[in-house]
């Protein structure tokens, strides 16, 4: 089951990021057609690394020459990309997809400090939502331990009737005294935990 809430939203992850890459390409249609030089910018920055490539194959003495020429080239083209970006009141990220979460880039993944792959805090908050959700605990503006009515239980003691020698109501009361040491408890590890059990439909 959980890992069907996983699956299902890392689909829902690949969906975004497609959707991302895709209104990049629209975007740069739009403003290649509008600035024809930043297409011309970008396809010199595409040719270049083979450029550099095929002349070091030609001559391996000049490698160090020809990278240092190469990253001269490289800035000089990205610092006109950018001029003509800001110049013209566009942000300098236009030619990076717009991911929802900038810390995962919507794969819900991210590297840790120690370069450990772990999951993004968007990734477990709706996992975390979803969980909530199902656990009907979604509605506590109206079930709570404020709007708990003891007068819904009777406060006659009937051993055969109720199985208890107390009465429901007080027996009731003693359980929402217990749920409320274990909501005060709830981050001590050393408190145990409450299981609820019944027939079907017990709330
Ligand atoms: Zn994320």
């Amino acid at each position: 089951m959980a890992s069907d809430v996983l699956n299902s939203l890392l689909r829902e992850y690949e969906q975004k990021r497609l959707n991302a890459e895709q209104d990049l390409e629209r975007r740069k249609q739009k403003i290649y057609n509008l600035f024809p030089r930043l297409l011309e910018i970008d396809n010199e920055l595409n040719s270049l690394g083979i450029k550099a490539t095929k002349s070091i194959l030609f001559n391996p003495s000049l490698r160090e020459e020809y990278i240092n020429n190469l990253n001269d080239k490289i800035d000089k083209l990205k610092l006109e990309k950018r001029n003509i970006l800001i110049s013209n009141n566009y942000s300098e990220n236009f030619f990076k997809p717009n991911y929802s979460c900038k810390l995962c880039n919507d794969t819900g993944y991210i590297l840790d400090e120690n370069f450990r792959t772990i999951m993004c805090s968007c990734l477990k908050q709706k996992i975390f939502n979803i969980s909530f959700n199902k656990s009907n605990m979604y509605n506590l503006e109206k079930e709570n331990f404020e709007k708990f009515n003891e007068f819904i239980f009777s406060d006659e003691v009937d051993l055969s009737k109720y199985k208890f020698n107390i009465s429901p109501r007080k027996n009731i009361l003693n359980i929402k005294n217990k749920c409320i040491e274990f909501v005060n408890n709830f981050d001590n590890p050393n408190y145990k935990n409450l299981l609820f059990t019944g027939e079907t439909g017990l709330r």
